[in-house]
């Protein structure tokens, strides 16, 4: 059969077979400790549960506008002002199926054949495989790892072409954990501004942050970033709601608008009880998202040193997110396996953990490893991963 030339330029996700080969040999009973979930470990704070099926109770089990319950997108506008000090009227905003639709639908509505968007290295999975699915073109500008994975404005000002539509911004960033400071950020929105590019912010991570660091949105910078920027954020990190699937995008209303248009004939709308529980996500704060990001610094500062002193690895310490991103190519080269991929996977064989290769991400000398599971877990992986360097796998 022939298939859809935009599916069949998908790369299957990296962290499929890792994660299938995983659960393989879970399923023959060995003790597989796995460091891959781009998820906290956490429920779902109860008041939110709730909500969710109080709502329920109370016969909200019907159809919603494609857009968004008009109260959930009021929570998410009082949120933006609250958190961001940004001012988004109801109709600059549309929730949708997760920040990850959220960007796609995105890219689906602002992007024209061969429109290029560069996407900075090491880059969130998803963002090329989108891109591609929407009949545009990855450019890929490199976040070199001596600047913290981040790009500088000059690197993204050279790769912009008169087909240049969008630029994606993603801090603090998954896989590094990174964050951009306002300066940085500015920077990058006067090449923004001056080549007139969208820029899309992916700021899912934003309540993720340690030792002090905080968040800078692009769009809060000055009235026209604001208006360059498709500021997309949900409730799946921040309130540990990652199967809810709510995330939203807010930005101009002409694109806004279209985006609903497109949700109009495909989701028709998120589902309905998910969207009140993330109304009384936004509503009411129970200390419960704080409580969260204290337990995955904790976790960070309990686990660096150790990871960074594993003969081979290098690792810059993150700002965000739940992610380790140690360049491991002094392991890799000292050991018998060619690639980090194949050293993730002897890995995975011979110490039974389960980690992402970074080649997925754009970045083939490093590993991710996820602290979004509990320090006696992420202890003893350190302690097979130490054994299987010495070794020398
Ligand atoms: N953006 C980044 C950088 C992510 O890491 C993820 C999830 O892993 C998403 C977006 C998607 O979030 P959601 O679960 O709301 O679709």
């Amino acid at each position: 059969m022939q298939f859809s030339p935009k599916v069949e330029s998908i790369t299957p996700s990296s962290t499929l077979a890792i994660t299938a080969k995983a659960k393989e040999l879970r399923e023959q009973g060995h003790d597989v400790i796995g460091l891959g979930a781009g998820e906290p470990d956490f429920n779902t704070p109860d008041y939110i549960i709730e909500a969710s099926y109080q709502s329920m109770r109370e016969g909200h089990t019907k159809y919603t506008p494609a857009a968004g319950l008009p109260a959930l997108k009021q929570a998410v506008a009082e949120k933006l002002k609250r958190d961001n000090d940004l001012s988004y009227r109801t109709d600059e905003i549309i929730v949708s199926t997760g920040a990850k639709h959220a960007l796609s639908s995105v890219f689906q509505t602002i992007l024209q054949d061969d429109d290029e968007v560069i996407i900075i290295t090491p880059y969130w999975v998803s963002y090329p495989e989108q891109v591609k699915i929407a009949g545009g073109k990855p450019v890929f500008v490199e976040g070199y790892e001596q600047n913290g994975f981040k790009a500088e404005a000059s690197q993204i000002e050279q790769a912009v072409t008169d087909k240049t539509k969008a630029v994606i911004i993603n801090s603090p960033s998954n896989p590094t954990g990174m964050t951009y400071s306002a300066e940085e950020l500015r920077e990058i929105g006067d090449v923004c501004l001056k080549y007139n590019i969208l820029i899309i912010s992916d700021e899912i991570y934003e309540k993720l942050l340690y030792d002090g660091a905080e968040h800078v949105s692009i769009a809060q910078l000055s009235p026209e970033l604001k208006e360059q920027t498709l500021l997309v954020n949900g409730v799946s990190k921040s309130h540990s709601m990652t199967g809810w699937r709510i995330g939203y995008t807010a930005g101009n209303k002409e694109i806004i608008k279209k985006m609903s248009n497109l949700a109009s004939h495909t989701t028709s709308n998120p589902a309905v009880m998910a969207q009140y529980g993330a109304i009384a996500a936004y509503e009411k704060d129970d200390g419960s998202v704080e409580k969260m990001r204290a337990a995955f610094e904790e976790r960070l500062n309990k686990v660096f040193d150790r990871l960074n002193s594993i003969s081979g690895f290098s690792c810059q310490k993150p700002q965000g997110a739940f992610y380790l991103f140690p360049n491991v190519k002094q392991a890799v080269d000292a050991s018998p396996y060619e690639t980090t991929d194949e050293w993730v996977t002897a890995l995975l064989e011979k110490a039974k953990v389960a980690v992402v290769p970074g080649s997925g991400f754009g970045a083939p000398d490093n590993i991710r490893l996820s602290y979004a599971t509990s320090l006696d877990q992420f202890e003893e992986a350190l302690n097979r991963i130490e054994q299987f360097t010495a070794s020398r796998g």
